[in-house]
């Protein structure tokens, strides 16, 4: 559906759900990808295959919360590749849901640090090769929560509306350089992450399939077909948007 061929892209938290099925789409589009995740073995594995099908692929261990690793991931990519067409700055956790009078300063720290701050951190290093470009687009990972507030989900939230002022903000400096800035707005998606909670925190998750409009999760393909198209030239007057892919839950 998409043509990369001859372009780069970039995906972090690329060795599970959403990242991976992105970068295997974009791999699959003819792009070369630089997959970035911690989880050092999957991403490895996952590289190789890549590698082994025919594709470009780089595999490096980042963790998006450290600038410095970012920094490094974002110049590994560039040495390999020689350049930077298309990011998406997916890498993302969940705390546990917490009253929000009771909710810890770690939570909310270790959330916002890897949610928001590396976001941050990987799209100002991004950005650092791309106006040297004078090109790409760059697609920041907010979610549902971005949009609207839950119940007892306030750290969660606070990261992923912050995700959302970083791109408006930064789309808007970039726009006339030639560099296009979106967030992508996921509903609840059938990953790892989504099964641990559906696991773990089982009531709350019936409350949110109450509230879905289509009557199922969403699955990653649904998502990475977005990102794609949101770095491809068929959005070109696409900027600073939030675009949520959800099922229809915010349409409430
Ligand atoms: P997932 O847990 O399947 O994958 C997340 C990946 O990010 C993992 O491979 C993990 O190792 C990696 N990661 C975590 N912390 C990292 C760090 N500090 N540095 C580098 N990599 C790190 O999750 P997913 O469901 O695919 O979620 C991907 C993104 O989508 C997240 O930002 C999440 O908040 C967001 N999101 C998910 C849903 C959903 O329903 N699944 C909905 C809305 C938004």
């Amino acid at each position: 559906r998409y043509d990369f061929s001859g372009q780069v892209a970039l995906i972090t938290g690329a060795a599970s759900g959403m990242g991976l099925t992105t970068a295997k789409a974009f791999a699959a589009a003819g792009a070369a990808v630089a997959l970035a995740d911690l989880n050092e073995e999957a991403v490895q594995t996952t590289t190789d295959a890549l590698k082994a099908a025919g594709h470009k692929a780089l595999g490096v261990v980042c963790d998006v919360s450290d600038e410095a690793q970012v920094a490094a991931m974002v110049e590994n990519t560039v040495a390999t590749f020689g350049r930077l067409d298309a990011a998406f700055n997916n890498a993302g956790i969940q705390v546990p849901p917490s009253d929000a009078a009771d909710e810890t300063a770690e939570n909310f720290d270790r959330v916002n640090a890897v949610n928001l701050r590396g976001v941050w951190a990987c799209m100002k290093h991004e950005l650092r090769q791309m106006r040297v470009q004078g090109s790409g687009a760059i697609v920041n990972c907010s979610s549902l929560g971005g949009l609207v507030g839950l119940p007892s989900r306030a750290a969660y939230h606070a990261s992923k509306h912050g995700v959302i002022g970083l791109t408006r903000s930064a789309a808007l400096e970039y726009a006339p350089r030639g560099i296009r800035i979106n967030a992508i707005c996921p509903g609840t998606i059938d990953t790892p992450m989504v099964a641990d909670m559906l696991t773990k925190q089982a009531d709350a998750m019936k409350e949110i399939m109450r509230d879905q409009p289509i009557g199922r999760l969403g699955r990653s393909d649904e998502i990475a077909d977005a990102v794609l198209w949101l770095c491809s030239s068929g959005s070109t007057f696409v900027i600073g948007h939030a675009l949520a892919v959800d099922g229809g839950f915010t349409a409430h």
